[in-house]
């Protein structure tokens, strides 16, 4: 079954596992064919083609922790969608819009060797539209006849058009140097605003119930109109007030938007949680109480971890819950949700509005969690304690000393433990557990790097 493997992104001495909440994201857009899973490849430096992808097998990612000239960033795949024949134009562009809305800087890659074809100039406005900076990509430049080709698609109104063999290599380096300064810097805390209404996802596979809890909680409470001093929101965004405190709840139009059933719909949902997971501080993610789990819905658990957002599940439609499922579903809870023991869970049913109320509640505990510093000195005494109980165990001989430990970050916590070698995985895990069992962390992933000093 899907596993969780949760902190297990990068090495141990990787302070950078898996993408971050501090990352600025960088999309690949552009039509099928035109070579964005070819660029994704070499940006990644993953020698096998995508193109080996069987077709029709969606793939279960779609960003990536990338670096390139020292600079991290999340990389957004949009390659590998499968799109309809009939209607490819609208799709495309649907699909580039909730990419370009995740992204804080796109590459819009071009067929040179085509053209600009009427797709390529809908996504073109809807660029403009977005007001996100722009590097254009004139794919398929594999020699030095193609640059005329290349320097046609100046008429797109982009800016200048950066050749490049995606396949080969050629002129990736000079792209990819745009890019880096078309991304935005981003602070050690994060993306989202520390101002400002606290920004709620609601995630989980289609027929959930996401946008019936959507109505119940709009329903119930008082919906804001005039938006609050000093927020900024999309229209696709709903402010809204839950026992008083104003909540934004982002992406309510992707929710309510129905996606039709195709065979790209799995990653076209894939993209939009992202998105949604992106724009929020924490994510509801709503699992069926009444079905087994899917591996889908593992996956949308995996984004919010991996995207170090905070964290609630809510298991709904509670009201088709009848008691002999109840072992079932405990024995799956102790199976499939184990790696996130810490989320809080609530039980609740969107149609009758049952326990809705529970939502809150436990939305600020997990936020709390997630803005929580625990200050050097108390860190570095619990740690002392716990090594002195507990030591590294003895590699071959030798034994790391862990020398001084200090959060770096929040939202979500992160830890940096510098130590005299390199910390084995079950014990880094080992010090993750026991951060938890002291300072709580309820609803909020951590993340625990290791620094070597000599
Ligand atoms: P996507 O649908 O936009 O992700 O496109 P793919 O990356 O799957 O590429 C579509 C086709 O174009 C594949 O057959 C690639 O091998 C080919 N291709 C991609 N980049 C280049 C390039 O730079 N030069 C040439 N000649 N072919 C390329
Ligand atoms: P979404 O695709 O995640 O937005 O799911 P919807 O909100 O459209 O719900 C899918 C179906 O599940 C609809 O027929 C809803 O009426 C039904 N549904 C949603 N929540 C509940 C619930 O709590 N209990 C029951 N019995 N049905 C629900």
């Amino acid at each position: 079954e899907a596993d969780l493997a949760l902190l297990e992104g990068g090495d141990d001495d990787d302070e950078h596992g898996g993408a971050d909440a501090a990352w600025p994201v960088l999309a690949v857009v552009g039509r099928p064919n035109v070579g964005k899973s070819t660029l994704v490849n070499r940006i990644l430096g993953r020698r096998e083609a995508v193109v080996e992808d069987k077709p029709g097998v969606t793939r279960d990612r779609v960003s990536y922790p990338a670096e390139w000239a020292g600079r991290e960033f999340t990389l957004v795949d949009t390659g590998g969608w499968e799109v309809d024949v009939a209607g490819i134009d609208a799709r495309v562009a649907e699909q580039a819009e909730v990419a370009i809305s995740l992204a804080d800087a796109v590459v819009f890659v071009v067929d040179a060797t085509v053209g600009s074809t009427d797709t390529d100039e809908r996504v073109v406005r809807l660029l403009r539209r977005s007001g996100k900076p722009v590097v254009l990509a004139a794919n398929k430049v594999d020699g030095p006849r193609g640059e005329a080709e290349a320097a046609e698609l100046w008429s797109l109104g982009l800016g200048q058009p950066y050749p490049v063999s995606a396949l080969h290599g050629r002129g990736t380096g000079d792209l990819l140097d745009a890019a880096m300064d078309a991304l935005p810097e981003v602070t050690a805390h994060g993306r989202a605003p520390v101002r400002g209404p606290r920004r709620v996802a609601l995630v989980g596979r289609p027929n959930v119930g996401k946008s019936s809890l959507l109505n119940k909680v709009l329903g119930a409470e008082r919906v804001v109109v005039d938006a609050t001093a000093g927020t900024t929101r999309d229209p696709v965004d709903e402010l809204v007030e839950l026992k008083g405190v104003p909540y934004v709840f982002v992406d309510t139009a992707g929710i309510r938007r129905r996606v039709h059933q195709t065979s790209g719909a799995d990653f076209y949902a894939s993209l939009r949680t992202q998105a949604a997971i992106e724009k929020a501080e924490v994510a509801v993610v709503l699992l069926d109480a009444s079905e087994p789990m899917t591996e889908q819905d593992t996956r949308v658990i995996q984004q919010v971890v991996d995207a170090g957002r905070a964290l609630v599940i809510a298991y709904n439609k509670w009201d088709l819950m009848d008691e002999d499922r109840r072992p079932y579903l405990e024995r799956e809870i102790e199976k499939e949700l184990v790696q996130i023991r810490w989320a809080p869970r609530v039980n609740v049913s969107a149609r009758t509005g049952w326990h809705t109320d529970r939502l809150v509640p436990a939305l600020e505990r997990s936020l709390d969690s997630w803005d929580t510093r625990i200050p050097t000195g108390r860190l570095n005494a619990f740690l002392g304690e716990l090594v002195a109980a507990h030591p590294h165990p003895l590699r071959g001989g030798k034994q790391p000393r862990i020398l001084f430990a200090t959060q770096a970050a929040t939202r979500p916590p992160r830890f940096v433990v510098f130590a005299t070698g390199f910390l084995e995985p079950q014990y880094r895990r080992f010090i993750e557990r026991r951060l938890r069992e002291a300072f709580g962390f309820e609803g909020t992933p951590i993340q625990v790097a290791v620094r070597v000093r000599e």
